[in-house]
């Protein structure tokens, strides 16, 4: 199904909901998702940063030498300082995904400019770099929350690969579902914006073993033939 036909449908629903859900969907301006470059993959880790988990995948990006982005939730930074300093020093690139992880298509709009604001000047405070990716919690979103995230110099982004690794206990089925998705995606012509969670959204301590691990298996499965980028390498916000 291409995008059009999803835009017809969500249109032909009715559904602002339903558009405001879906990755793919551009009605309400632009966002990033992936380029027309087969060969490229960027791995991309939300609801981070968490104790538990994500200094093994620090760990394991090292040794493979890759880099990637980190979409992290504010209130979670605050609580962990140094690991997000980690993160930003080994060189992956980080990005706002609120404060405390709402649906921002249902949060009033004060509250929006909130939880973009006090996450952005947490990141920038900790690492000292202005923050120029936002990724909405749960893909849900709508004009207002698009402006807010560009008024505040960020590209919103989404995803054209995920599966449900938060639930998932296999680490092979997440990388066997996402690795359909990534051979998809490249016979289209596409590269691959690839989700897993370094944490989860209720609290820290989340075990994302299995999403750590189906990180590990893409790694090895594609390091000798794709190449895996942050997203800076896609786009630059252009404010
Ligand atoms: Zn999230």
């Amino acid at each position: 199904m291409g995008l059009g036909t999803v835009g017809a449908v969500g249109l032909a629903m009715g559904g602002s909901a339903y558009a405001a859900m879906w990755p793919g969907s551009q009605i309400f301006g632009r966002t990033l998702t992936a380029p027309p470059r087969s060969d490229e993959l960027a791995l991309t880790f939300d609801d981070g940063p968490n104790p538990a988990w994500t200094p093994r995948l620090l760990d394991l990006l090292a040794s493979h030498g890759v880099h990637a982005t980190f979409f992290i939730v504010g209130r979670f930074a605050q609580a962990e300082p140094a690991l997000v300093q980690r993160i930003a020093e080994e060189g992956h690139l980080i990005g706002n995904h609120s404060w405390s992880h709402p649906n921002l298509a249902r949060t009033p709009a004060n509250r929006v400019v909130e939880e973009l604001e006090q996450t952005s000047h947490k990141l920038e405070q900790l690492v000292g770099k202005s923050v120029q990716y936002f990724r909405p919690p749960y893909g849900a979103r709508r004009p207002f929350v698009l402006c807010t995230a560009r008024d505040l110099g960020m590209m919103p982004v989404t995803w054209n690969a995920m599966t449900n690794d938060w639930v998932e206990p296999s680490a092979d089925r997440i990388a066997e579902q996402l690795k359909a998705k990534i051979e998809t995606n490249s016979r289209r012509g596409w590269a691959s914006n690839i989700v897993l969670h370094d944490g989860g959204h209720r609290g820290l301590g989340a075990n994302r073993g299995p999403s750590v691990n189906a990180a590990a298996q893409l790694l090895t499965s594609y390091e000798a033939t794709r190449r895996f980028v942050t997203l800076d390498a896609w786009a630059q916000p252009t404010k």
